[in-house]
């Protein structure tokens, strides 16, 4: 009974895991000043800083 609940519990983490995952292109970064936004709109826009393209957040490019 016990064994089972931690069974369970590790499938949930993994789950969670996915979760995160899937969220990371929802963030967009200025290349110029490595400032890093939320993406609110279909289009990325440009940094309200410096004027640069924003791009979307690569995970290996953190
Ligand atoms: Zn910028």
């Amino acid at each position: 009974m016990f064994e089972q609940a931690v069974e369970f519990s590790e499938a949930f983490r993994r789950g969670a895991s996915r979760m995160q995952g899937s969220l990371v292109p929802a963030l967009k970064v200025c290349p110029p000043c490595r400032t890093v936004h939320m993406i609110a709109a279909p289009a990325l826009g440009t940094c309200a800083a410096c004027g640069a393209e924003m791009r979307v957040l690569d995970p290996t490019d953190v």
